[in-house]
């Protein structure tokens, strides 16, 4: 299965790159960014404005307004962009101004909002859970599919196991399980999987190699500023480095960037 977002395909012959910030969080912010994604080959600009955060302190998204900067900058940056929903609600909200929906971790056994995102038609990726079995993400993506949306995409982004040492521990055996039982396109987050921006790229290579269709990379133009995820985003620079590398690796593996 190809999955079309904007003027980009995923699963195609081309290994997709998404990028762009954790949180959308002003303007300025989201349009540095884009600028260096773009700049060094990324296909579609990620930002979340619902943030699903740990904590109910921490900041929470900008919402409606995030949206808006959303638009303005996929536009300016001819990239098409991806944002996450967490409830019904949010759907209708972010329908006519993004390109692609993402189902995050958290939510990922939310029927009802898999059934919602399957009647809205948009393209959807759908987030592993962070104790989920790769047959539950399947069958997660199979309530997207039953409610008449064939465009679903699975990314792997690390699971809770018995190792602190990193966030989370990004499961690559089920990229190679995944490519061989699903026909949907796999992409692969090693933002979250690792938690650790020295730990990004070498994942990131890692998934050209074992046969992904792609990667979902936290960049932010200033980290330190960052008010989520700051810790493993990377500076413009490293994605830049990674870009090349992974262009490297999925050359061998065939494929375009
Ligand atoms: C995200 O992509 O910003 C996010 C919250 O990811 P996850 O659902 O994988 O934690
Ligand atoms: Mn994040």
């Amino acid at each position: 299965t190809k999955v079309q977002i904007g003027n980009h395909t995923v699963g195609g012959e081309q290994f997709s790159v998404m990028a762009g910030p954790c949180a959308v969080e002003s303007y300025q912010q989201l349009a540095e960014t884009a600028a260096a994604v773009k700049q060094s080959g990324a296909h579609i600009l990620r930002g979340g404005i619902f943030k699903p955060r740990t904590s109910p302190y921490s900041f929470q998204g900008s919402g409606v307004e995030g949206l808006e900067i959303m638009q303005a900058v996929s536009a300016e940056f001819d990239l098409p962009c991806i944002t996450e929903v967490m409830d019904t609600d949010d759907i209708e909200a972010v329908l006519d101004g993004v390109d692609a929906i993402q189902v995050g971790a958290r939510n990922m056994q939310n029927f009802r909002l898999l059934r919602a995102v399957g009647e809205s038609g948009k393209p959807v990726l759908l987030k592993r859970g962070i104790a989920a079995k790769v047959d539950e993400l399947l069958l997660a993506a199979e309530y997207i599919l039953d409610a008449g949306n064939p465009n679903v995409i699975l990314c792997e982004r690390g699971i809770r196991t018995y190792e602190t040492a990193t966030r989370n521990t990004l499961d690559l055996n089920a990229v190679a399980y995944l490519k061989q039982r699903s026909h949907l396109p796999v992409i692969v987050d090693p933002s979250h999987g690792t938690g650790v921006r020295e730990f990004v790229a070498p994942l990131a290579r890692a998934a050209a190699a074992v046969g992904a269709d792609g990667i979902m990379v936290e960049v932010h133009h200033n980290p330190e500023k960052a008010l989520s995820d700051g810790h493993q985003s990377l500076y413009p620079k490293q994605f830049t480095e990674l870009m090349q590398q992974v262009t490297a690796i999925a050359e061998i593996m065939g494929r375009t960037i």
